[in-house]
């Protein structure tokens, strides 16, 4: 049997702050205010991977993740260039998402 928890392999999971899907059932209720968690800087994540030599990537969740896209797209961009994977989920359909793209 093969555990998965937000992802494959051993990963760090970034719970952003902020949704307002307002989903029933919601796993992660608390993330849902717009106000609250803490704020931290995408090179202290960076750093919290480097000293884990078996992480085989990053998960985004929430929390809406594309509510904060430039941060967490600069953040992918790092972790992908240190040949580790980014998995990210979302409320937003694939359409709104290409809506919401910068053109
Ligand atoms: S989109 Fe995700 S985080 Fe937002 S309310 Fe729905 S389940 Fe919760």
């Amino acid at each position: 049997m093969k555990l998965q928890i937000d992802g494959d392999g051993c990963r760090l999971t970034v719970f952003v702050q902020g949704c307002a899907r307002r989903c029933p059932g919601c796993q992660n209720p608390e993330t849902q205010p717009m106000e609250g968690g803490r704020t931290i800087d995408t090179t202290a994540i960076l750093q919290q991977m480097a000293e884990n030599p078996i992480l085989s990537g990053i998960t985004f969740s929430g929390g809406e993740p594309f509510l904060q896209p430039a941060p967490l797209a600069s953040l992918a961009r790092a972790v992908h260039q240190r040949g580790l994977d980014v998995w990210s989920y979302s409320g937003f359909t694939l359409e709104e998402l290409a809506q919401r793209a910068p053109s």
